[in-house]
C-alpha cells in the first residue's frame, strides 16, 4: 500500500511529476496491501505455466512438419493425452505447493525489503537486478541440481524430473515436490541480495519460469530473442540433459552454459555436437539428408 493520500502527495514526496507508468502504478497500487500485491505471482505464473507452453503445442501437434527441422528430437511424437497428463500434473503441484509457498513466503519478501513504493525503478536499473539475479540463479542451481544427481538425490527427488527424456514445454516445472521447495532458493536469493521493486521481482519470476518452458520446449527455434544472449544454453543445451537421462553428469546449469564449461560437465555435450557436426559434413558430401538431432547420434560415446 503506497503511503501517499493522492498523486499530488506522491508527486511532492517524490520531489517531480509522476511519470504515466508511475500514475498508472499509483492507481493501481495505492489501495493495495503489498501482501495481495506480492501474491499476483500466483495467478502470473498459473498463466504462465497454462498459456507458456501452448504455443509449442500447438507446432508441435499441428504444424510439426513446417517445424521438424527445429525440432530437437524429432522422431518422438508426443500425443494430447501426454500433454494433458503433463498439465495435470503440473496444476497439481501448482495448488498443493507453488501457490501454497507464494502464500506464507511473504514475511520473507518483506525481510529483504522488497518494494512498492515510488518512484519506480528506472529500465537500467531494472535490467541490471535482473542480470544479477539470473546469474546467482544459474550458479546456485548448477551446484543443487549438480548434488540432485548423485546417488540418493537422483533416486528420492530428482528422477521425477527426467521422466521426460523428451522434454515439453509443460514439463518445465514438473517435479517432485522437494525438488520444487528446494529450487525456489536459487531463484530468492538474488532477489535476497539486490533488492529491488515488486514489478522487478514480478518480471523476475515470470521470465525465469518463461526461459525455462522454452528450454523444455523440444524445439530450438533460430530466430528466439534468447539467441543473442552470450552464453545462453536453450532448449538444445538442456534436451542433451534429459535426453542422456539419469546417468547424465553432463549440462547441469540452467540457464547459462559457462559453469558447465568451467567446472567441465559439458565435454559429453561438446563431443556430441562436434560428431555430429562431422557425421552431418560427411552425409552432405555424400548428398544424403541428416536430422541433427540427439536421437541421430545414438550409440555415440557421452560422459
Ligand atoms: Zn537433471
Ligand atoms: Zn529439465
Amino acid at each position: 500500500m503506497l503511503p501517499y493520500a493522492s498523486i499530488h502527495d506522491a508527486a511532492t514526496s517524490i520531489g517531480r511529476p509522476l511519470t504515466a507508468a508511475e500514475t498508472f502504478w499509483f492507481n493501481y497500487s495505492a489501495t493495495k496491501s503489498d501482501y495481495f500485491l506480492y501474491c499476483h505471482n500466483i495467478l502470473f505464473l498459473f498463466l504462465i505455466f497454462t498459456l507458456v507452453p501452448l504455443f509449442y503445442v500447438f507446432i508441435d501437434l499441428f504444424f510439426s512438419k513446417h517445424f521438424i527441422a527445429y525440432k530437437i528430437q524429432p522422431k518422438v511424437k508426443s500425443s494430447v493425452s501426454d500433454y494433458l497428463n503433463c498439465y495435470r500434473d503440473v496444476m497439481r503441484s501448482f495448488l498443493l505447493i507453488v501457490g501454497p509457498l507464494q502464500l506464507v513466503s511473504y514475511p520473507s519478501i518483506q525481510m529483504i525489503g522488497i518494494r512498492t513504493s515510488l518512484p519506480l525503478p528506472s529500465l537500467m536499473e531494472i535490467a541490471s537486478q535482473l542480470f544479477v539475479y539470473f546469474l546467482v540463479e544459474d550458479f546456485t542451481n548448477y551446484w543443487i541440481h549438480r548434488f540432485l544427481h548423485g546417488k540418493w538425490g537422483y533416486e528420492k527427488i530428482h528422477k521425477v524430473h527426467h521422466e521426460y527424456t523428451t522434454p515439453i514445454g509443460y514439463a518445465a516445472p514438473y517435479a517432485h515436490w522437494a525438488e520444487v521447495l528446494i529450487l525456489g532458493i536459487p531463484s530468492f536469493l538474488g532477489p535476497a541480495m539486490v533488492p529491488g521493486h515488486m514489478i522487478t521481482f514480478w518480471l523476475w519470476i515470470a521470465l525465469r519460469q518463461i526461459e525455462a518452458i522454452e528450454t523444455h520446449s523440444g524445439y530450438d527455434l533460430p530466430w528466439t530473442l534468447t539467441k543473442f544472449i552470450p552464453f545462453y544454453g536453450g532448449a538444445d543445451y538442456h534436451d542433451y540433459h534429459h535426453y542422456v537421462g539419469g546417468q547424465s553428469q553432463s549440462n547441469f546449469a540452467s540457464v547459462f552454459t559457462y559453469c558447465d564449461y568451467i567446472y567441465g560437465t559439458d565435454k559429453g555435450y561438446r563431443y556430441q555436437k562436434k560428431v555430429l557436426r562431422q557425421l552431418r559434413d560427411g552425409l552432405k558430401s555424400e548428398g544424403k539428408p541428416n536430422d541433427g538431432s540427439h536421437a541421430s547420434a545414438q550409440g555415440i560415446k557421452s560422459d
